[in-house]
């Protein structure tokens, strides 16, 4: 490992670890506060771990995919834990990561772009790596940027996997098929001077060997292609914990990846990652207030259209903790649906969430990690888009430390 990143990520984590000890707790926060609106939690202590445990133990470049949670705070947290790159979606995105990290690298992994996002990331922004799936998107990033290999053009190739079992599946929308990224490959090098071939096996992975699979199909394109890459890009995709679910440690993915990568035996290339969820999903949690209950559906202040669109028809466990300021809970648990805000009735959220049998309307829950594609999905539906957002000193809800020693032993 690279002794002087890894110095770089340790040391502003030390410091952030003492800010967030003064940092107030959740429980008082509600207690204080008692919110009728949502109200996020950041924990800028847990994300800055989390990022450098992923720093630490991939054995490459680590980029931070923006669009899963582009909260400042939470850049701030990933910046603190070592990451310096960041893999940007919209012209949007990248404006955001330029101006808090003047220094950062800014990489545009969207396979269709519009060209004036193209021209204002190239010429505003120093953007110089853009991905493609197309022939018809390497012509427009050339023509957009009118640039090449001697302005230092990067150029990656988005490769189309089969259909993987990881929780979400990605391989639908993007992507060429093994034949077409060969051909892209060719057409790129001469006007790149940096060739990457990037893949995404699907968010919430759960298995290592789906990221050798792959690779092995990585390899076999970049052979057929005859060019040399300067950078295999793995993409995200790296599990976290839910209730429902324990994955296997980030050390296990790291070292298929790293096995995987060797044996391709491509001198001179380096592996990046794009990770999003396993930085930051238990970094965040949403408090919500229960207005009713009808038996086991309890109707909360939060919903699908709100920050837990994951809970809605994706069906994703959150882990639960009911908060009472004053007065004890029942300790038998029941399981529990939700009903979101909206007069929708798709707003609802199945669960089950696991809570004491005797909650009632007023009674805070606390929803747990959902640093990740929670609050960034919010809309303003029906009225209800008011919250507010908090930072706080709370470990994650689940798995958070276990899942950066791991990451940090392999
Ligand atoms: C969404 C996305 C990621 C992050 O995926 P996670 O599953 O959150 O790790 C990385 N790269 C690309 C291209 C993406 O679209």
């Amino acid at each position: 490992m690279d002794l002087l990143r890894a110095r770089a990520a340790v040391a502003p984590l030390r410091r952030d670890l003492d800010a967030a000890t003064a940092l107030p707790g959740v429980d008082s926060l509600v207690a204080v506060a008692r919110p009728e609106e949502p109200m996020h939690c950041l924990r800028p202590a847990a994300i800055a771990a989390a990022s450098a445990a992923f720093v630490q133990g991939f054995p490459g470049e680590t980029l931070y995919a923006v669009k899963c949670n582009p909260e400042p705070a939470v850049l701030r947290a990933v910046w603190e834990g070592g990451v310096r790159h960041f893999d940007c979606a919209s012209a949007a995105e990248v404006s955001l990561v330029r101006t808090m990290f003047p220094e950062a690298g800014i990489h545009f992994m969207h396979p269709v772009k519009a060209r004036s996002a193209i021209r204002e990331a190239w010429q505003r922004h120093g953007v110089r790596d853009f991905v493609l799936d197309t022939a018809e998107e390497l012509a427009k990033i050339l023509a957009e940027t009118g640039a090449g290999a001697e302005q230092g053009l990067g150029l990656f190739v988005r490769l189309a996997l089969p259909r993987g079992v990881a929780r979400y599946d990605l391989s639908g929308k993007f992507g060429a098929e093994a034949a077409e990224a060969v051909a892209l490959l060719r057409a790129a090098r001469p006007h790149a001077a940096r060739l990457g071939l990037h893949f995404h096996v699907g968010s919430q992975c759960l298995d290592p060997l789906a990221w050798r699979r792959a690779l092995e199909l990585a390899g076999t394109v970049i052979r057929a292609a005859g060019v040399a890459v300067e950078v295999v890009d793995v993409g995200g995709g790296f599990p976290v914990a839910y209730p429902d679910v324990t994955p296997p440690p980030l050390g296990a993915f790291f070292a298929e990846i790293e096995a995987a990568f060797e044996a391709l035996d491509l001198p001179g290339a380096t592996l990046w990652a794009e990770p999003g969820r396993a930085l930051v999903a238990g970094g965040g949690s949403v408090v919500v207030q229960v207005q009713q209950r009808r038996g086991g559906d309890l109707y909360v202040n939060d919903g699908v259209y709100g920050s837990l669109s994951d809970a809605g028809a994706p069906g994703f466990h959150f882990p639960c903790r009911l908060i009472r300021p004053e007065g004890e809970a029942s300790d038998r648990m029941q399981a529990f649906a939700f009903f979101g805000p909206t007069c929708d009735s798709a707003d609802r959220m199945a669960g089950p969430f696991w809570l004491p049998e005797d909650v009632r309307e007023g009674d805070w829950i606390e929803i747990g990690q959902l640093g990740a594609y929670g609050a960034c999905l919010r809309t303003a539906f029906n009225g209800f888009d008011r919250a507010r957002l908090v930072e706080v000193r709370d470990p994650p809800m689940l798995g958070g430390e276990t899942g950066a020693a791991a990451a940090i032993a392999a």
